[in-house]
C-alpha cells in the first residue's frame, strides 16, 4: 500500500494552502474593510452632528444679535422722544403719532409713575373748566348759569339763546367758547332755528373739534350727531348720512383721542342709525363708502385695545419687577413674557434715565410673535440654510431625532425652540447601510466562489491522483502479467529441449501450457495495444457487411474448447434471422473474447457460461452470462472505468483493467451500448446492444 501514501498528503497540502494562502487573507481583508465602513459612518455623522451643534449655535446667536439690535433702535431714547405728546402742540393737528406701522411689535412709553405718556389713546373725560371758581364768578360764568338755567329749568329756550350769545362772546378762552357755543346750538334747535343752529354745528365741529364738552367728549363727534338731528328735521337726511359716515371713518382711523367705552359707544350708536337708514333709503354710492369704512380695520381701535392691554398686564407686572429690582434701576433691560388673551407677548423694557421732565422713565416695545416667527426668524435662518445645507425651523415641541438639536433661546423669552437638523445624515446613515450590505454580500459571494473553486481544485486533482494511482498500478500489474505468460512459455520449451525422454503425453501438456499462454500473452498485448490506439484517438475501426451470428458462432466454436477444458458448460442461444449488418469482426470478436475472458475469470466455483444473440427491437443483443462472483453496486459505475480491477484475490483474475473500457469504447463505436446487470455471489450478465437501424443492409 506504499502507492497510495502520497494522496491523502497532497489533499492535506491543498486545503492547507488554500485556507494559509488564500481563504484566510481574504476573510481577513474582506472583515477589515467591512469593520472600517461603520467607523467612517460615525466619523462622517460626528462631523455632521457637531456642525449641528456650531451651526445652531450661529444661528441662535444671530437671531438674538438681531433681535437686540432690533430693540436698540426701536427703544432708542431719541426716537421715543419724538412720541412724547407735547403739551403746547395744536391739539387739533390731524398728524399726531397715534400708532406705529411697525410689524415687528409696538412700542410704548411710561413714565416714572408707570403712567402711559404713550400710546396716548385716552382723552381727558374732564373739562375742568367751569369748575374753575373764577371762572364762575366771572362776567361769562355768570351769563352761563343763567343761560343754563333758562334752558334746563325753565325751558325758556329763546332767552336762553340770547344768554349763550352774550356768553360766547365774552368767553376768556376758546374751550369756554366752544362750552357757550354748544348751548346755543342746543337752544336754537329748541326754538326751531334750524339754520342758525346749523351753523353753530359746523363751527364747533370744524373750529373747536378737538375740545373737550363738559361730558369730556371732542366736540367734532357730539356736533356732528347734532348736525345729523338738524338734517333730519330739514328732512335733508343725505346731507346727515354723510357727515355721520366721515365721522365713523375719522374714529376708526383715531382722529380723535378717546377711550375706548367712547369709541365704542359713538361707534355703535352710528352703526344703529345708518343701519337702520340705509335699510330705509338707497344712498347706493354712500352705502358703498360705509361698507368699506366698515370693512377697513380700525388702528384705533387697535391701538385702544393695546393700551388697555399695557394698562392691565403689563404695567403690574412691571411694578413688580421694578420692586424686585430695587437699586438696579438706572440701567435696567428687561424681557419678559406676558399672555395677552389667547396669544403670548413678549415685553423688551429699558430704563430711560432723565428722561422727561427730569425724571427717569421707561420704554417698552411688544413684539409682535406672529411676525416673529412667520417672516422676521425665517428671514434670518435662511441665509444660514444656504449657507450651511442645515435646516433650521422654529418649533413649539422638542424633537429628539438623531440629526436633529434644539436650542433655546437665552436672551429673549420666545416661546419656540430652534430646531437644526441636517438632511444629509439621515442620507448618510442609509447609504453606509447600503454599502454595508453590499460589501456583505460581496464577501459572501467571494467566499463562496473560493469554496467551490477549492471544492472544483480539490476534484480534480483527486481524479488525477487516481488516474496516476491507476496507471502506477496498470504498469506493475502488466508487467506481471506480461512476465508470468513468457515465464511459462520459456520454461516448458527449455524443458522440451532438455528432456529427450519425455513421454507423448508430458510433451503434450508441455505444448498446451505454451500455446495457452501465447494465447493470454497476444489477448494482452491486445488490449494494450488497441487501448493505446483509442487513448490516442488512432484506433480506425473497418465495418464490413456480414451476419453476426454467424461470426459469433464461429468465435465461440474457437473458444469452446479452451472453455469447456476449464470445466465450463456452454449454453449458447444464437438467433439466425438476425439480418447482415456493418461492424468490425476483429473489434466485436475482441469485445466477445473480453467479456469470455472476464466470465471466466470470475467465476471460480459455479462454471457455467450462456451466450445468447438476438434481436429486440431494431438492436441485435449480445448476451454473455456467467454464476460468478458478481459486481457490488458501488462497483458497478467504476468497472467501466480505465485501469480499474478488482477481485485480485481470486488467482485467475488477472487482467489489465482495460478490457471493459475497450468493450465500451468498441460499442459505442458501433452506435451502441453496454449494459449491466449483476448481483454479488449469484453471477453477471454483460449485454452488448448494437443498433441494426444504421447498420442494416437495406
Ligand atoms: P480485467 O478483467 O483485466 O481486470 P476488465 O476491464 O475487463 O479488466 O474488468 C474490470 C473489472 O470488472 C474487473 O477487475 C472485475 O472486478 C469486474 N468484472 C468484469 N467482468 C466481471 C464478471 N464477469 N464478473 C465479476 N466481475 C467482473
Amino acid at each position: 500500500m506504499k502507492r497510495f501514501a502520497h494522496r491523502p498528503l497532497t489533499y492535506k497540502k491543498i486545503i492547507l494552502i488554500f485556507f494559509l494562502a488564500i481563504f484566510l487573507p481574504s476573510l481577513i481583508a474582506g472583515y477589515l474593510s467591512l469593520s472600517t465602513l461603520p467607523k467612517r459612518r460615525e466619523a462622517v455623522v460626528n462631523l455632521l452632528e457637531s456642525n449641528l451643534w456650531v451651526s445652531g449655535e450661529a444661528a441662535l446667536t444671530k437671531v438674538e444679535d438681531n433681535l437686540l439690535e432690533y430693540e436698540q433702535q426701536v427703544l432708542d431714547p431719541n426716537r421715543l422722544m419724538q412720541l412724547i405728546p407735547n403739551a403746547d402742540a395744536d391739539q387739533t393737528q390731524d398728524n399726531i403719532v397715534l400708532f406705529s406701522e411697525d410689524p415687528t411689535g409696538k412700542s410704548f412709553l411710561l413714565d416714572t409713575d408707570l403712567n402711559i405718556l404713550f400710546p396716548e389713546t385716552t382723552g381727558d373725560t374732564e373739562p375742568g373748566t367751569l369748575l374753575n371758581e373764577d371762572i364762575e364768578n366771572s362776567r361769562f360764568g355768570q351769563l352761563m348759569n343763567g343761560a343754563e338755567n333758562l334752558e334746563f329749568s325753565r325751558k325758556e329756550y329763546v332767552r336762553a339763546v340770547g344768554l349763550y350769545r352774550e356768553s360766547a362772546s365774552c368767553a376768556p378762552s376758546d374751550s369756554y367758547r366752544a362750552i357757550a357755543l354748544e348751548g346755543l346750538g342746543r337752544s336754537l334747535i329748541h326754538c326751531n332755528e334750524l339754520e342758525e343752529a346749523y351753523a353753530v354745528y359746523e363751527d364747533l365741529s370744524e373750529n373747536y373739534g378737538h375740545m373737550l364738552n363738559k361730558a369730556g367728549h371732542p366736540f367734532g363727534i357730539v356736533s356732528v350727531f347734532q348736525l345729523y338731528e338738524i338734517s333730519v328735521r330739514k328732512q335733508e337726511i343725505r346731507d346727515g348720512i354723510e357727515r355721520l359716515v366721515a365721522l365713523l371713518k375719522q374714529i376708526r382711523e383715531g382722529r380723535w383721542k378717546i377711550n375706548k367705552p367712547t369709541y365704542d359707544f359713538y361707534s355703535s350708536e352710528i352703526h344703529l342709525i345708518l343701519d337702520e337708514k340705509f335699510a330705509a333709503n338707497s344712498f347706493q354710492e354712500l352705502q358703498n363708502v360705509y361698507l368699506d369704512v366698515k370693512q377697513q380695520p380700525s388702528p384705533y381701535r387697535e391701538e385702544l385695545l393695546f393700551t388697555e392691554f399695557i394698562a392691565s398686564q403689563a404695567i403690574p407686572e412691571i411694578r413688580q419687577r421694578i420692586s424686585l429690582s430695587v437699586g438696579n434701576n438706572g440701567n435696567m433691560k428687561d424681557r419678559f413674557p406676558l399672555t395677552r388673551g389667547e396669544e403670548l407677548s413678549v415685553i423688551s423694557l429699558h430704563v430711560l434715565p432723565d428722561f422727561y421732565q427730569g425724571e427717569d422713565c421707561f420704554g417698552g416695545f411688544c413684539w409682535d410673535l406672529k411676525y416673529l416667527k412667520e417672516l422676521f426668524i425665517p428671514g434670518l435662518f435662511e441665509e444660514t440654510s444656504k449657507n450651511t445645507g442645515l435646516d433650521l425651523q422654529l418649533t413649539d415641541k422638542a424633537i429628539t431625532a438623531e440629526n436633529t438639536r434644539v436650542m433655546n433661546f437665552r436672551i429673549f423669552p420666545l416661546p419656540w425652540k430652534i430646531q437644526v437638523s441636517h438632511p444629509q445624515i439621515v442620507t448618510v446613515e442609509r447609504a453606509a447601510k447600503r454599502e454595508i450590505f453590499l460589501y456583505g454580500v460581496l464577501l459572501a459571494v467571494i467566499v463562496m466562489l473560493m469554496l467551490f473553486g477549492a471544492v472544483m481544485i480539490v476534484r480534480d486533482i483527486s481524479r488525477e491522483s487516481e488516474t496516476t494511482r491507476l496507471k502506477t498500478e496498470f504498469v506493475n500489474n502488466i508487467s506481471h502479467e506480461l512476465k508470468t505468460p513468457l515465464t511459462l512459455i520459456r520454461l516448458y520449451g527449455e524443458t522440451l529441449q532438455r528432456n529427450k525422454d519425455l513421454v507423448q503425453d508430458e510433451r503434450d501438456d508441455c505444448y498446451e501450457i505454451i500455446t495457452k499462454e501465447s494465447e493470454r500473452l497476444s489477448h494482452l498485448i491486445n488490449n494494450v495495444l488497441d487501448f493505446s490506439r483509442i487513448d490516442m484517438g488512432r484506433k480506425e475501426f473497418k465495418f464490413i457487411n456480414g451476419f453476426l451470428q454467424d461470426f459469433i458462432s464461429d468465435t465461440l466454436e474457437s473458444y469452446r474448447y479452451h472453455l469447456e477444458k476449464k470445466g465450463f458448460k456452454i449454453q449458447s442461444d444464437i438467433a439466425s434471422d438476425l439480418p447482415e449488418m456493418q461492424f468490425d469482426g476483429e473489434a466485436i470478436a475482441s469485445v466477445f473474447v473480453n467479456l469470455l475472458s472476464n466470465a471466466m475469470k470470475f467465476s471460480p466455483e459455479k462454471k457455467e457460461v450462456g451466450i445468447r444473440l438476438f434481436r429486440e427491437k431494431e438492436n441485435a443483443v449480445l448476451e454473455v452470462e456467467d454464476k460468478g462472483v458478481g459486481i457490488s453496486e458501488e462497483e458497478l459505475p467504476k468497472i467501466f472505468q480505465r485501469f480499474y480491477r478488482s477481485w485480485q484475490n481470486i488467482p485467475e483474475s488477472r487482467g489489465s483493467g482495460l478490457g471493459l473500457t475497450l468493450v465500451r469504447h468498441i460499442a459505442e463505436a458501433h452506435g451502441g451500448r453496454v449494459e449491466v446487470k449483476s448481483e454479488p455471489g449469484s453471477g453477471s450478465i454483460f449485454s452488448i446492444i448494437l443498433p441494426l437501424k444504421n447498420w442494416e443492409k437495406t
